[in-house]
Order: structure tokens, then sequence, then C-alpha cells
């Protein structure tokens, strides 16, 4: 029997790209999404690219009452949580949204966990939690907790429930998972980023730029020091990302108690070089303006990604060339995003 794992946000960006990655290798993904930044065609989509259909729940991850259904009608073996708020500057505006939503659904969720006795947990964490990085590449042991907005602190106090949580049940495993920047697509171009109106990240924007839907990308600051002068990410195609939580499903299978990875690829780019690795790839052209910085913005983000590679084999596999042909890929052939 397949061992069946719950994805709360499974129609989301990241979510969706998991679930492809959990059919192919034989687990059974159960999605629970409220749609709040997803949509219903996103399920189509994993269909279409993975010929099965997964049960899915629209419901929201605050409701214990649903979720004690949904784990009494489901064997779970392991619960993947992505579902949760994530535009920093929305954040900024409404923090208690933020809280709100993004704790108290990892609070109702272990909840229901522990009523059901489920075992085994990945969340979705984020390099935001190391704030401004004191020195790149970032590994796990570097401090966390400086976190520059309400969003990123959301990461940082669910990181700490987490590991408060493991430390009183040491039966439970738990992984937290922090990402890099995900950009890239499926390359079928079924699946992909749908952001809402104008996008926030930087990918999202480039190619709303080459399909002419904005006119123009804003760097936001060429005076850093970098390279170029404009800042470094460590952009991680979403397939890999995807891949990295069915390698900790296996590694949670061994009872670790708590794990912590950095997903990213170990490649620091800046924002020039993914503009030109854009161009390159897809033969497109990419006006842009030099910006002022943005509030917020930290000049190098990358991480180490040995500790990863070294307890569960993740190493990213594509690079930003093949991320930038798969993100104008989804692009072209979903203009509008899903509808
Ligand atoms: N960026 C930019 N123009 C944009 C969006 C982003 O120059 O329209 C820059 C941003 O300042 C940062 C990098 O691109 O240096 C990545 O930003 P993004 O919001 O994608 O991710 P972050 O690293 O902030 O989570």
């Amino acid at each position: 029997m397949k061992k069946k794992i719950l994805v709360t946000g499974g129609l989301g960006y990241i979510g969706s790209h998991c679930v492809i990655s959990l059919l192919e290798n034989d687990y059974e993904p159960i999605i629970i999404d409220n749609l709040s930044n997803s949509k219903i065609e996103a399920l189509n989509r994993i269909e279409l690219i993975s010929h099965h259909r997964p049960k899915t729940y629209i419901e929201d991850v605050r409701d214990e009452e649903k979720l004690e259904k949904i784990f009494s009608e489901n064997d779970i073996f392991a619960v993947i949580h992505f579902a949760g708020l994530k535009a920093v500057g929305e954040s900024v505006e409404k923090p208690l949204m933020y809280y709100d939503n993004n704790l108290v659904s990892t609070l109702s969720l272990l909840k229901v966990m522990k009523n059901h006795n489920v075992k085994n947990l990945i969340f979705s964490s984020s390099a935001t939690v190391y704030g401004t990085p004191k020195h790149v590449p970032i590994v796990e042991d570097d401090p966390v907790g400086e976190t520059t907005n309400p969003y990123g602190t959301t990461k940082a106090f669910i990181e700490r429930i987490l590991i408060d949580v493991q430390k009183a049940d040491k039966d439970m495993n738990i992984a937290l998972l922090r990402y890099f920047n995900p950009i890239g697509a499926h390359p079928s171009g079924l699946i992909g980023e749908d952001p809402k109106g104008i996008p926030n990240n930087l990918m999202p924007y480039i190619s709303q730029v080459a399909i002419g839907k904005l006119k123009q990308l804003s760097v936001f600051g060429n005076d850093y020091d970098t390279r170029d002068g404009t800042c470094i990410r460590d952009y991680i195609h979403v397939v890999d990302l995807a891949l990295g939580h069915v390698l900790t499903i296996k590694k949670l299978e061994q009872n670790p108690g708590l794990v912590i990875y950095n997903l990213g690829t170990g490649v620091g780019t800046s924002v020039l070089e993914l503009v030109n690795a854009f161009k390159e790839a897809n033969n497109v052209d990419i006006p842009y303006v030099i910006a002022p910085r943005r509030a917020g913005d930290v000049s190098q983000c990358f991480a180490s990604s040995d500790k990863a590679f070294n307890e569960i084999g993740f190493k990213a596999k594509y690079n930003i060339y093949d991320a930038c042909r798969d993100s104008w890929n989804w692009q072209k052939k979903n203009p509008n995003g899903l509808n």
C-alpha cells in the first residue's frame, strides 16, 4: 500500500510540483487547499501530467473539525505543510492576518496530528529565517530569528514551535526545510507560479515583462557590495525543490527526530545575471531600469547545500538557464495564469 502524504497548500506553486514528485515516487498525496492563492485548475493540470487525480479537500487548515474528518478518513503517514501566506509587503501591512493564518493553521495541524498519532511532518520554511546573513554561504547552524518582516517572523516562530513539539515528543520526526528562491516550472508548462496581480518576486516579474504584460523591470539597487552591484540570491528550480521533499520523507522514514536542511543550489546569482540568463535562454528582450533599493533586501543570500547533500542526497539538477526556459514556457502557455 502506498503511504499517504497530506499536502497542505497542495494546489499552490511549490505544493503542486511536490504532488507530482510524490506521485512519481509511489506515494499517495492527499491535498488540502483553501484556494486563497491557488486555483482548482491546478488539480486538472496535476491530473494531465500524472494521469492521477489526487483526493482533494477544499478546506482551510485552521479548521480543526475539517482536519479531524480528513485524518479520520485517511491513514496519513506524513504531512507536508506548505499552506501559508507568503507576500512580504502584505505581511508588513497586515501582520495579524499573517500571524493568524500561518500560526493557527500550524497549531491546528499539530493538534489533529497528535489526536491521530501521526508522527511525521515536513514544514516549508524559508531562508528568510536567517534575517541578514553574517556570511555566505549560509549553513543551517547560523543564527535564526532576526527576521525583517512579519512573514519571515511567522516562519521563525513556527520553526521554534516545531522544535519544542519535537522535544516534548521524541517519537516525532520533523523536518524544517529552508527554501532559498524557487523559480522555474514543470517542463510540461502545465503548472507554474501564478501570482495574483503584479508580481513581487523577480522571476515572475521578468517573465511578465518578456510577454509584454509589464513594460519594464525595475532592478532594485545596483550599489550593493557584489560583483555587479545587484543583490545575489540562490535560485533553485521548483522541480528540484519538490524532489527535496520526497528525499526528506525517505529520511523521516528512518526516524531521525528533528532535521533542518537548506534547500538551495549553493550557487549565488545576481539580479542582472538572472535577467541575462533569461534573455539568453529564451532569446527575448527584458527592458529594465535601475531603481532605488527595496527596503529590507539583503545584499547576498545563498545556501551551503552540503548538509542536505550529505544527509539526504539532495543536489540541484537544474541550473538557472533551465529554470528560465521552463518559466518562459509556462508563461507563454498560460499568459493569464490558471483560469
Ligand atoms: N528584485 C528586483 N526587481 C523586482 C523584484 C525583485 O530587482 O521587481 C530583486 C530583489 O531586490 C532581490 C531579488 O530580486 O534582490 C530577489 O527578489 P525576490 O522578491 O524574488 O526574492 P527575495 O530574495 O526577496 O525573497
